[in-house]
């Protein structure tokens, strides 16, 4: 959503969106998001790339899904869980580490 209201208001529009939605939602995949837009600010800092290098790591690591029934989690979403076989229990994460 974000990437859309940046091509289409401009990249001042994009971070208001997300600092909004940080707020409601605080997430390590939002707050990376923030990071993104705030690039050209940071460029000069020397820890910026090494600071963003921590955080994708961090999220790439973190799973997307989970099944409300057995636990398994997972970055693709899935209508049968694969360890339970039941249906329509796999779900988008929430919370920090969520979507
Ligand atoms: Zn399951």
């Amino acid at each position: 959503m974000t990437d859309y209201i940046v091509k289409e208001k401009g990249i001042e529009a994009g971070r208001s969106y997300i600092i909004e939605h940080l707020q409601d939602q605080p997430s390590v995949r939002g707050f990376a998001k923030l990071i993104e837009l705030e690039k050209e600010f940071f460029m000069s800092d020397p820890h910026f790339k090494q600071l963003q290098s921590l955080i994708t790591r961090y999220i790439e690591l973190k799973p997307l899904y989970e099944c409300n029934s057995c636990g398994f989690t997972t970055n693709h979403f899935s209508w049968r869980c694969p360890a339970c076989n039941n249906w329509q229990t796999i779900k988008p994460l929430a919370g920090l580490d969520g979507i």
